[in-house]
């Protein structure tokens, strides 16, 4: 008998509606977002980060953090280059259509962020 046992996962949260559903759906339970692409979600204190398999995704919030502001920069994987994790303070740097981005990340997440691109891009 396969009895609930209080323990579900619900890990993976989803980039679009932030409800966090079983790893291994391939849509959201609530809004439907196909979640097949999403390899890691990342709240930060200015926005919020999906990593895909091909492309960084990045949800703007407002000054507080309390809200995405609906404008939303996607970086394909492909198009970025020179990327450059930390240093004394705890920034992603990359060049991007002969643009150099800075993204401040909360040290945790970017360390999170540098083993999954590196794994990405090798
Ligand atoms: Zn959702």
């Amino acid at each position: 008998m396969d009895a609930l046992d209080g323990t579900a996962d619900f890990s993976l949260v989803c980039p679009e509606c932030g409800v966090g559903n079983p790893p291994q759906s391939s849509n959201c339970l609530v809004c439907d977002r196909d979640l097949e692409k999403t390899v890691a979600f990342l709240e930060d204190d200015s926005f919020d980060l999906e990593v895909t398999l091909d492309c960084l995704i990045e949800y703007r919030k407002n000054f507080w953090g309390t809200n995405r502001t609906g404008k939303i920069n996607h970086y394909p994987l492909d198009k970025m280059q020179n990327l450059e994790f930390g240093g004394e303070i705890s920034r992603f740097k990359f060049d991007y259509e002969g643009e150099r981005k800075v993204i401040a990340f909360r040290k945790e997440n970017l360390e999170i962020l540098k083993a999954l691109l590196t794994d990405l891009m090798d």
